[in-house]
């Protein structure tokens, strides 16, 4: 009888889940998501190249590519844990973690990012 009746609540009730991607959450304040990498040159927080990121990295998910204040970076989205000790080591606060969540790619190129140099706004993308 109990079971029966949880049946016909549950037949009533709006389903839990979602139809992913057709229907997606709202991201959720302070979650971790992607990384954006400030490169743009006229900003006081932009990346001077000192590698620590790239150091404290467990998952070897960012990239430098030349040296120093001109160099560019690479995030690689497929690699990343999401654990935002690049952003805690950052001395610069160049490195931001936004909340988007929704970064699956079904050609490994769309998870790769690229913040160019003197690229027009903070954590320009190509992909
Ligand atoms: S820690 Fe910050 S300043 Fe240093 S390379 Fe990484 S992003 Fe650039
Ligand atoms: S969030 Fe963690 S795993 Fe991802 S790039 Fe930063 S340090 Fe690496």
């Amino acid at each position: 009888m109990a079971m029966r009746d949880e049946c016909a609540k549950s037949l009533l009730k709006k389903p839990s889940t979602l139809l992913y991607p057709f229907e997606k959450y709202e991201s959720i304040p302070g979650s971790r998501g992607k990384i954006v990498i400030n490169t743009l040159e006229s900003s006081d927080s932009k990346c001077i190249g000192c590698g620590l990121c790239i150091r404290v990295c467990p998952a070897f998910a960012l990239e430098m590519i030349g040296e120093g204040p001109t160099c560019d970076m690479k995030w690689y989205a497929g690699r990343c844990v999401f654990c935002a000790e690049c952003v805690d080591i950052c001395p610069r606060s160049a490195i931001t973690q936004e909340t988007t969540y929704d970064l699956a790619d079904s050609n490994q190129d769309g998870l790769i990012y690229d913040y160019k140099r003197k690229s027009e706004s903070p954590g320009d993308v190509t992909e």
